[in-house]
């Protein structure tokens, strides 16, 4: 297979990554391939070495495989050394949208910064990633993509035996805000400025130097995260290490779209004090953006002058995000320029459906019908609030393109893992079909997916997928 790489990341200083193939595995079996985005990057699914390629057993000409090296703050602990322990870089692409993106294989196996992990994915969380990116980019949200999912016909020890898989991945770029802690942490002012320089020339080619950078990173960030909100996404592990300078969503480990709707909403298993809540989540966006200001001081000649200015630039995160938060929920009520004004009215509704359980993806999607009604205890308080909506003449248009009928439901997820444990990938599809058209009108094959869990389906916890 020919894929017309263009490597730049590769001419980096090398203390940046380590140069490093995957390790090959007993048995590739292509699972799933995305064919839009194989056509945006000129990649040949079809091809008979495909599965080799994803499984990593085949290094494709032009490659430059390695792991990149980063830092980060997991749970607001700083940890000096991180890195692609489970995955390698092939290289990058330049797509016929002229946009340059990673192909990233992961669960290739160990590289130097594994630590106690054995470099492996299993199927599960494979599966869960394909599912999940592929429908925050149908949804309209900068993320990671996935090209292609093989399993590797090795088992993984994990609290059980399970099938190994790989999954393909594709990023505008996986550079972190832990990237930039690694070399500010360890004074390495030289690589600092090569990676900034570098970004700066693939990802925001107007910013003039780091004070320019800080303020879209911060911008865009902020957009990102207000995205999330308005469709009930929790991340579940906003580490500085999981955040992409792109501007994209990335690492989907434990993250959840919620069913009922509470603010406090947390599913991650190892999230114990719920740092990373749905409701803390601009919060600690803001916080990130702190830990990116602060990577970049070195780089500045006036440290004392870089402070005051980074810290101005970071206390513009909140209002910056209220901004974009506004901009999606006034969509979401059919409103094309909300106001100030409309921040009670949103606010008032999240209230009552946070009260009442309702269903976060339901009341939206029906709130121009009578049915949103029934999501609510409180009819009553319910229709005076409705009432208020109202006399705002929402533009019922506008609404169809903001509230997704269709989210990928974590008892859904969970079922296509299970069936996929046994081998039955039939469920995958049908999921990733319907996640994929999530403003289309459903249909009798949809209309089960957009159907919210019974209690007995509800999932309460979700996992890392180490
Ligand atoms: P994550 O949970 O994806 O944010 O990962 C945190 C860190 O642990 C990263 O440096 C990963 O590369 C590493 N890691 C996670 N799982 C494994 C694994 N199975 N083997 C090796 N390294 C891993
Ligand atoms: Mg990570």
């Amino acid at each position: 297979m020919r894929i017309a790489f263009d490597n730049s990341y590769a001419k980096l200083p090398s203390r940046m990554f380590t140069a490093m193939p995957p390790t090959p595995v007993d048995t590739p079996t292509l699972i799933a391939a995305n064919a839009d985005l194989a056509a945006l990057l000129g990649v040949d699914i079809d091809s008979p070495e495909a599965a080799s390629i994803f499984a990593g057993n085949t290094v494709p000409d032009g490659a430059a495989p390695l792991a990149q090296v980063y830092a980060g703050h997991q749970f607001g602990n700083w940890n000096p050394q991180l890195g692609d322990g489970r995955a390698i870089m092939l290289g990058e692409v330049v797509g016929t949208d002229g946009i340059r993106r990673d192909i990233q294989l992961k669960g290739s196996g160990p590289t130097p910064y594994s630590r106690q992990g054995d470099g492996r994915a299993w199927l599960g969380p494979v599966l869960r990633e394909y599912i999940v990116s592929e429908a925050m980019h149908a949804l309209g949200v900068p993320t990671t993509r996935a090209l292609a999912a093989v399993t590797t016909g090795e088992p993984v020890y994990r609290e059980d035996v399970f099938p190994g898989a790989i999954i393909t991945r594709v990023a505008q770029s996986h550079i972190r805000v832990g990237t930039f802690q690694y070399f500010a942490a360890r004074g390495d002012v030289e690589a600092l400025q090569a990676l900034t320089d570098h970004v700066i020339a693939r990802h925001y080619p107007d910013a003039a130097g780091p004070a320019d950078l800080l303020d879209q990173v911060i911008a865009r960030y902020a957009a990102l995260i207000a995205r999330w909100m308005s469709l009930g996404f929790i991340h579940g592990v906003m580490n500085t290490d999981n955040v992409s300078i792109a501007g994209e969503t990335i690492d989907y480990g434990p993250c959840a779209f919620m069913d009922v709707f509470h603010p406090q909403t947390v599913f991650s298993a190892i999230d114990q004090f719920g740092r990373y809540a749905y409701m803390n989540q601009p919060g600690i966006g803001a916080w990130n953006m702190a830990q990116f200001a602060t990577a970049l001081i070195p780089l500045m000649s006036d440290r004392e002058e870089a402070i005051t200015t980074f810290t101005e630039a970071v206390h513009r995160f909140p209002d910056m995000h209220e901004a974009e938060w506004l901009k999606r929920f006034g969509a979401k009520l059919g409103l094309a320029a909300p106001s100030a004004k409309d921040v009670s009215l949103i606010n008032d509704l999240l209230d009552l459906m946070a009260r009442d359980g309702a269903d976060f993806t339901h009341t939206f999607a029906q709130l121009g019908s009578e049915k949103a009604r029934d999501q609510f205890l409180d009819r009553d308080a319910f229709d005076v609030w409705h009432l208020r909506w109202q006399r705002r003449d929402p533009d019922t248009a506008l609404m169809a393109q903001a509230n997704p009928q269709i989210i990928p439901r974590n008892h859904r997820v969970e079922a296509m893992i299970t069936a996929g444990r046994e081998g039955d990938y039939a469920p995958f599809h049908a999921l990733l079909r319907a996640v994929t058209q999530p403003y289309a009108a459903l249909t009798d094959d949809t209309a089960k997916y957009a159907r919210a869990p019974t209690d007995d389906e509800r999932v309460q916890r979700t996992f890392c997928g180490t």
